[in-house]
């Protein structure tokens, strides 16, 4: 989408600060980090929220999974534990229509979230 912000950064017209790329996905620092580690997972594809997830996205959702965790251990949280948060739609606070998972780590996180 030409208008979407995300789809920018997967088409090189906005430089975010990548820390992760594979073929299906794109991970980089959040620029309102919330926590001393705060990443974000996005898809390639544009996909607006949650709710147009269909089951051929199955494996997409896992390979956002699966770079969260690979994140997290190369950022050191893995075992003193980090929260991963997808927001859906504008209740959630969700700003960004393009889904991302956000990937928070290095201070201990409250519950229940905000
Ligand atoms: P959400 O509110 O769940 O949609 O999350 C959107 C996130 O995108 C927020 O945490 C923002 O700080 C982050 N964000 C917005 N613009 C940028 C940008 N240019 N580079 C990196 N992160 C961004």
């Amino acid at each position: 989408m030409t208008d979407c912000l995300f789809c920018k950064m997967v088409a090189g017209e906005i430089k975010p600060d990548i820390v992760f790329e594979n073929d299906e996905v794109l991970a980089f620092r959040d620029v309102h980090p919330q926590a001393p580690m705060h990443v974000l997972v996005i898809p390639k594809t544009h996909i607006s929220t949650v709710n147009d997830l269909t089951p051929e996205h199955a494996s997409l959702v896992g390979s956002l999974y699966l770079a969260a965790q690979k994140i997290a251990t190369d950022e050191g949280v893995a075992e003193p534990g980090y929260r991963l948060v997808m927001n859906c739609n504008s209740e959630a606070g969700q700003s960004v229509y393009h889904i991302h998972l956000h990937v928070l780590g290095g201070r201990p996180m409250a519950w229940p979230p905000g």
